[in-house]
């Protein structure tokens, strides 16, 4: 399919003339700053904070694209994920005209943020595999379709996609297609990133926020084609991230390797807490898990969901979402937390005999 950027675009994007801050406009080395109202004097902290921050985020960028072997300009830093899913409907999507395709059971944050952006959702549910359904979603594209987000490993489901699936969905789609790769780390599999040089309607996300245990700085990434990433540069406001998350994340990529342990020690829990939970005969199917949680069907999602917050441990509860009745969704947590979790569903296990 002829992939055509500029007729995708909402026209009101493709004219906007961007704010330029202080910042954007002079950004090499100056002694006097008296450009941005910026207070000279300092912050009320033992370090200062009052200058605003890189607004490009150049050097995690140059960190990440030698590391990841893609260009600079082809990575977008956003605060969090959600924030490049909601420049995504800001950009392509016509409020109250266009319309995305979702894959459920999936990721909240995609319907709620069409839904902040008056943008129709059409549904086209996973298989019962809980794989993508490549014939419909096709068939479920129309004129207006301008989105397509598939997860992979998919949340709450925890798998991931067929690459064949989503690759065959990208040449087929004159529009662009989401990959959500935020528990790319957990699965073994190869990123989708390495292919955004030969798919100009792809974008991927990835985000600090699991593997890398850094959910609390809000960074998230988008890698797609310069002309895409230009986009996002276009419309988002102009200082996303916060001096303090850009130093700490370029501090967290030197140490990919503590990243990469903690990423082996979560897939060592969760295949404890797998074999755990086998043994219980409430517990109905514990579904392959390629991420940092696992999806349980059980006999009664609400009333395990209730003795857990009794107990002061929360899960998330699934069981009212299409595809996962009686689910429950366990966030594979440390040794400790994991073996505290178990004992509460032996004690359950005894509430229900006596
Ligand atoms: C947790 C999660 C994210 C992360 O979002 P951030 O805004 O980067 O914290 C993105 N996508 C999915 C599917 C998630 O489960």
């Amino acid at each position: 399919m002829e992939f055509e950027l500029d007729k995708l675009v909402r026209e009101n994007i493709r004219e906007l003339l961007p704010y330029s801050s202080a910042r954007k406009e002079f950004n090499e080395a100056a002694e006097v700053w008296l450009d941005a109202n910026e207070n000279s004097f300092g912050s009320p902290l033992p370090n200062d904070y009052n200058r605003y921050p890189d607004p490009l985020q150049t050097s995690i960028k140059e960190k990440l694209s030698g590391s990841l072997g893609v260009h600079s300009e082809e990575i977008f830093v956003g605060n969090g994920s959600d924030e490049a899913i909601d420049l995504l409907f800001r950009i392509f999507c016509r409020p109250g005209v266009d319309n995305v395709l979702i894959c459920p059971p999936t990721y909240g944050m995609y319907e709620v943020s069409a839904n902040i952006n008056d943008v129709a959702v059409k549904r086209v549910d996973l298989t019962s595999e809980f794989q993508l359904d490549a014939n419909s979603l096709k068939n479920a594209v129309d004129e207006n379709t301008k989105l397509i987000f598939i997860c992979s490993p998919n949340n709450p489901t925890g798998n991931l996609m067929d690459r064949e699936a989503i690759l065959d969905i990208v040449k087929a789609f004159h529009g662009v297609v989401v990959v959500d790769e935020a528990y790319i780390h957990f699965s073994g599999a190869l990123s989708l990133v390495a292919e955004i040089g030969m798919l100009p309607n792809l974008v991927v996300l990835q985000t600090f926020s699991k593997a890398w245990g850094l959910a609390g700085l809000r960074i998230g990434l988008a890698f797609a084609n310069k002309q895409i990433v230009d986009l996002f540069n276009k419309i988002k406001p102009p200082y996303n991230v916060g001096q303090i998350a850009q130093e700490m994340i370029l501090d967290a990529l030197e140490n990919e390797a503590a990243m990469t342990e903690t990423v082996a020690a979560i897939i060592s829990e969760r295949e404890k807490v797998n074999a755990a939970l086998k043994t219980f005969p409430f517990v109905l199917a514990i579904y392959a898990s390629d991420a940092n949680f696992l999806l349980a069907k059980t006999i009664d999602a609400d009333d395990i969901y209730q003795f857990l917050l009794r107990e002061k441990i929360v899960v998330r509860n699934r069981g009212n979402i299409q595809l996962c009745e009686g689910c429950i969704r366990i966030t594979i947590g440390t040794t400790d937390e994991n073996a505290k979790f178990i004992t509460a569903l032996e004690n359950y296990e005894k509430s229900l005999v006596y």
